[in-house]
This record gives structure tokens, C-alpha cells and sequence, in this order.
């Protein structure tokens, strides 16, 4: 058993700085958890302190049935791989993977065996004999990687191990980490893995459960789909999903005896669990949020939406488009399928457009403490 387990966990550094605002985190045994957010907001602080790379100020850091605030690095079952994974440059690949087991004493047989498990998993054999400048960025990354694995680690800790690749190369990777984590699990022995990225991108494709954070707090930790489509507070809505979320300031106010919200010169209708859920909040100050994707356009105004807009900037995805639309002061971002875009497109810029809002999909957000209140 290798759950990790944060207890009011806190870091402040020796100037004064407080990093880490004692936040709690339970990662099962076995799960791959993403900790993503913005740079600075102390990712890497918090896995330093897991893998014992820095102190820990006060709360407690659990790893299985142990705490290991006092323990060095080396006992606490770890491995770790970092965004510069230096390699020894001239020592081999093989050489390279075995180097920390040598390190430990292990019989030559048992870590010959474990060096070509390692490779067999990440596909080095034809690499073994090759020194780290005979790699490409990809191949080093893996033998990283690698050395890793064979350490066998209760806990694997990715400190951005993909920034350094290009594009291409960062998404063949993640696949690569992620089925490297699932085959572990098959064989039976999972390990728990703890990945550190401000890449919303590799956390929604690769974590089970992502810990969103913000200036040392934790502001949600939630599967992605969770994340994605019930972001519990302002910052998770902006933070996940590309392009981001439509947030734009509004109030909310009744008319007939329902609450609509106010946004520009238009009013939106809200649906019966929004208007439960926000009944307190009647002519209180809130953000609307829509995703790109739950907005229409149309040349023509639609039946229950004159709401118009400049078209001022489109982008070609290939499938999709996206287009953005001058709303009054507000630019907001809509996103199209081909077919539906181009003809729209095709004769030209700065029109006026009509668009239309999935209600359905809409958030709101308290303006004062930045809580969706429409969940
Ligand atoms: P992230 O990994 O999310 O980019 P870090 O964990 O590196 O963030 O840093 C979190 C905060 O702690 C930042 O504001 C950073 O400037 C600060 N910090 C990091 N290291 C030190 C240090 N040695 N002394 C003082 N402040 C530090």
C-alpha cells in the first residue's frame, strides 16, 4: 500500500515566504494524480517536499502507513523524474539505467534483469549501448524515464518532465507515462504516481484525479470530467479547458418573477435548478461563464435570441473554427464546427452576427468569492 496522504501541509521558505498554506490531499494507492496550476503556485515546492527535497515547515507528509517528514529521499520509496533529466553523459544507456541499483548493492543479476525490464517496457533495447548525446530529446526523456522504473518506487514523482519537448513529442510521451502507469497496475504492481504540470492539457489527458492550484492553496482536486463540466470556483472554470471559458461580469435580476441574468444589453432566462440554486441572489453582482463550444452563431437571429456581435478574428483548426465575436467591450470566444463556420466565414470579417447560449451548460459565479453557485 502506497497512498499518500498531505496533512495541513505548509512551506515557508527562509525568507518569509509562505508557499504551501497547509492544504490536505489523499492519493490512493495505485492513482495517477495530476497537480497542475499556474507557475508559482507551488507545484514544485509540494512534490519537493514529498520527495524530501525540502523541508517541510509544519503538517505532516504520509507515504503508505509512515511519515516520512524526517526521512531522507532515499528511504521513502520514491522515484523521480525531472524536466531536466540529466543524464550522466558518459556513461551509456544501459549504464545509465543501472547506475542508482549499483548505487544500492543489488545483486548484478537482479539489476540486469531489472535494467531489461525497464527497457523492454519503454522500448530502449536498441538504445542500450548509446551514450545520452547519441539520443534524441524523446529517447533521453525515456531513459529518465527508465531509470525511474527500475527502482521499482512505491511512488513515482514527474516534476514537468515533458516541458523540454516539442509538441509532437510531448503528446507521444504522455501516452507513453500513462500506459507505462496502467501496465504497472495490470501486472499488479501499481505505483502510485504524482505529476506535476501547468499543463491543463497533459492533466486532463493523463491524471485519474487532478489537483487544481493557486498561490499554495488547493481550489478543487476532481476527476477531469469532473473538473471540466462542475469547476467549483472561477479560477478551475478559467484554468481548465482550451480555449478558455467565456467569463464575463453581469448581475443577476428578476423580472415576472424570474431570475434572468443581465448581461450587456441582453437578458438571459435561467432554467429551474439555476433559479433555485441562485434565488439569493437576486440584483447581487455575479460572472456568467460559457464554454466556446456552448454558443451558436447564425446570420440570422435565432427565435429566442436577437443577441449580436462583430465578427472580428477566426481561427482554422482543421475540424473546427474558432471564431470571435466583439460583444460590446467583451470579446468572447466561440467554437464551430468546419461545416457550420465556413460559410459564415467565407463572407468576410466584421459583420454583425447573432449567437446564441446552451443555458443548460452556463455557470455562475458569486462576483465576491468566485464559488459557482449554479452547481
Ligand atoms: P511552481 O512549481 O508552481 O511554479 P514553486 O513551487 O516553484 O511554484 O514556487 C512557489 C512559490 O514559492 C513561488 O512564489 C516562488 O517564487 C517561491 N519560492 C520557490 N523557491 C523559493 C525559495 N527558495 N525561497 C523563497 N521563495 C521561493
Amino acid at each position: 500500500m502506497a497512498e499518500v496522504i498531505f496533512n495541513k501541509l505548509q512551506k515557508v521558505y527562509s525568507n518569509g515566504f509562505q508557499a504551501v498554506h497547509g492544504i490536505d490531499l489523499k492519493i490512493e494507492d495505485g492513482e495517477f494524480m495530476v497537480i497542475v496550476g499556474p507557475s508559482g503556485c507551488a507545484k514544485s515546492t509540494t512534490l519537493r517536499m514529498l520527495a524530501g527535497l525540502e523541508t517541510i515547515s509544519g503538517g505532516e507528509v504520509r507515504i503508505g502507513d509512515r511519515v516520512v517528514n524526517n526521512l531522507a529521499p532515499k528511504s521513502r520509496g520514491i522515484a523521480m523524474v525531472f524536466q531536466n533529466y540529466a543524464l550522466y553523459p558518459h556513461m551509456t544507456v544501459r549504464e545509465n539505467l543501472a547506475f542508482g541499483l549499483k548505487l544500492s548493492k543489488l545483486p548484478k543479476q537482479q539489476i540486469e534483469s531489472q535494467v531489461n525490464e525497464a527497457a523492454k517496457i519503454l522500448e530502449l533495447d536498441e538504445l542500450m549501448d548509446r551514450l545520452p548525446r547519441q539520443l534524441s530529446g524523446g529517447q533521453a526523456q525515456r531513459v529518465a524515464v527508465g531509470r525511474a522504473i527500475v527502482k521499482k518506487p512505491d511512488v513515482f514523482l514527474f516534476d514537468e518532465p515533458l516541458s523540454n519537448l516539442d509538441a509532437k513529442l510531448r503528446a507521444s510521451m504522455r501516452i507513453r507515462i500513462s500506459d507505462l502507469h496502467k501496465q504497472l497496475k495490470k501486472s499488479g504492481k501499481p505505483a502510485t504516481t504524482v505529476y506535476v504540470t501547468h499543463d491543463q492539457t497533459e492533466a486532463m489527458t493523463m491524471g485519474d484525479r487532478i489537483c487544481v492550484m493557486k498561490l499554495g492553496h488547493i481550489m478543487q482536486v476532481d476527476t477531469p470530467d469532473n473538473l471540466y463540466h462542475y469547476p467549483k470556483n472561477m479560477f478551475v472554470a478559467g484554468f481548465i479547458g482550451a480555449p478558455e471559458m467565456n467569463i464575463r461580469p453581469s448581475k443577476l435580476i428578476e423580472k415576472e418573477g424570474r431570475l434572468q441574468i443581465s448581461v450587456g444589453n441582453d437578458t438571459l432566462a435561467l432554467n429551474e435548478r439555476q433559479q433555485k440554486r441562485c434565488a439569493e441572489y437576486k440584483d447581487q453582482d455575479i460572472f456568467f461563464g460559457i464554454r466556446p463550444e456552448f454558443i451558436s452563431i447564425s446570420d440570422e437571429p435565432f427565435a429566442e435570441s436577437h443577441s449580436s456581435g462583430e465578427m472580428v478574428r477566426v481561427e482554422n483548426m482543421g475540424h473546427e473554427f474558432f471564431i470571435y465575436l466583439k460583444v460590446a467591450d467583451f470579446e468572447m470566444t466561440c467554437r464551430i464546427p468546419s461545416d457550420e463556420a465556413k460559410p459564415m466565414i467565407e463572407k468576410g470579417l466584421h459583420r454583425k452576427v447573432y449567437f446564441k447560449f446552451d443555458m443548460e451548460k452556463c455557470h455562475i459565479f458569486d462576483a465576491k468569492t468566485e464559488q459557482n453557485i449554479s452547481l
